[in-house]
């Protein structure tokens, strides 16, 4: 180890979890319910990144496109979140609107593939005409009805995250941009930031997007990498749009309170969180073409976020190969929302020695 970090601060923690996002906070939370001690290092604020900038769907957009390391995750999310949600919200006070409100897919779909993939899994996805299901659509055409598909309001699902867990004695450290991981002999032996450094018996990333970046030569073989999504905000009267709405890649999310999130982009641009013009013009022309009553709603904000990207969206949920108390639990790409409680319980299984609730060994650690 060389140079100077700054005083050395022990905190007789059993996890130092990187990274605040919402899988960062699952993690916490689902370890700290296993009486573990978690201190969480945050280089900003909790839940000011790709966890907030989401939109909250609790859905893959079409579930029958993606493997099954991917349906597994998602769908076991699904099942933890009613349960989840409800006990974030009693411990903190704050509601994250969990809310069962369907989802309505508009053509192109491949809708023999949709049945396959719906009698496979026993999930139900219902033919049908827009009109049946959401009236104020524009046109008559069929579609798909996903009656199950939830969303929650993800801003709000981290704020209450990083309120409940610091009543359940989780530690946070803001502002606190980890810059340096020190080895010894295969181990973790302390974590640096600008100002101090920290020790604790398991390291556990969870950096999103940065997660390779964080682990420098360690994360070699991680393909994690930014992908931007920008999206529109909309209000309308409460109650104009009940349902989810997806059509080719474009979706319309309502929230209880008649805002309308319209998303999203999905551009390789690296580490650039700036919203352009043309992704607002194409974003509100598709919006309104879906929705003909947007025409008239007023644009309230537009933003984006970095997706931690992974190859076939599928996670890394693992061990370091050689370090051994170093962990991995990033690359949620496009469902990191969805997947959050199915993987902080598949990493809490990991480290407690806990049988998991399936193959897990599609979410290793590259070799
Ligand atoms: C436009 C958009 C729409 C989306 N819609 C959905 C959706 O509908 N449903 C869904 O399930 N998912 C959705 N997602 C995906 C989802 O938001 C992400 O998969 C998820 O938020 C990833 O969580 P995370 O905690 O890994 O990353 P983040 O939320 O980005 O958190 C990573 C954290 O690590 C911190 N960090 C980074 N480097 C360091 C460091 N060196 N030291 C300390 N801290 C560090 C960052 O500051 C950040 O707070 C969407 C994403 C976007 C951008």
């Amino acid at each position: 180890m060389s140079g100077n970090y700054g005083k050395l601060l022990i905190l007789d923690a059993d996890f130092l979890i990187v990274g605040g996002g919402v899988i960062g906070l699952a993690g916490a939370f689902e370890l700290a319910q296993s009486g573990a001690r978690v201190v969480v290092l945050e280089r900003g604020v909790c839940g000011r990144e790709s966890s907030w900038a989401g939109g909250g769907i609790l859905s893959p957009l079409l579930p029958w496109d993606y493997s099954p390391a991917v349906t597994n995750l998602t769908r076991l999310g699904c099942e933890i979140y009613p349960a989840w949600v409800r006990q974030v919200a009693e411990i903190s006070g704050i509601d994250p609107e969990y809310r069962r409100c369907g989802m309505l897919v508009l053509p192109d779909f491949d809708e023999p593939k949709a049945a396959a993939w719906s009698h496979a899994q026993q999930v139900r996805i219902d033919p049908a005409q827009s009109r049946d299901v959401q009236p104020k659509l524009g046109a008559d055409t069929p579609a798909l009805w996903l009656p199950d598909v939830a969303q929650v309001r993800n801003p709000r699902l981290m704020k209450a995250l990083r309120v409940a867990l610091e009543r359940m004695g989780v530690t946070f450290k803001e502002q606190a941009e980890v810059i340096g991981l020190a080895i010894d002999a295969g181990h973790i032996a302390e974590i640096r930031t600008a100002s101090a450094s920290y020790r604790a018996d398991r390291y556990v990333m969870a950096a999103g997007a940065w997660s390779r970046q964080l682990l420098g030569g360690l994360g070699e073989k991680v393909e994690i990498g930014p992908i931007r999504g920008q999206m529109l905000l909309f209000k309308a009267a409460p109650g104009e749009l009940q349902e989810i709405v997806l059509r080719n890649g474009i979706y319309l999310i309502p929230r209880a309170d008649g805002h309308i999130l319209v998303g999203s982009t999905l551009e390789d641009v690296g580490f650039d969180k700036a919203t352009t013009e043309q992704a607002a013009t194409a974003l509100h022309a598709q919006a309104v073409d879906i929705l003909p009553l947007l025409a008239d709603a007023a644009v309230e904000r537009h933003w984006a976020g970095l997706r931690p990207a992974s190859p076939g969206n599928i996670p890394i949920i693992a061990r370091h190969p050689q370090v051994e108390n170093l962990y991995l639990n990033g690359g949620h790409f496009r469902y990191g929302v969805t997947m959050a409680p199915a993987s902080a319980r598949i990493l809490a299984n990991l480290v407690f020695h806990r049988s998991q609730p399936f193959d897990i060994s599609p979410y290793e650690w590259p070799k």
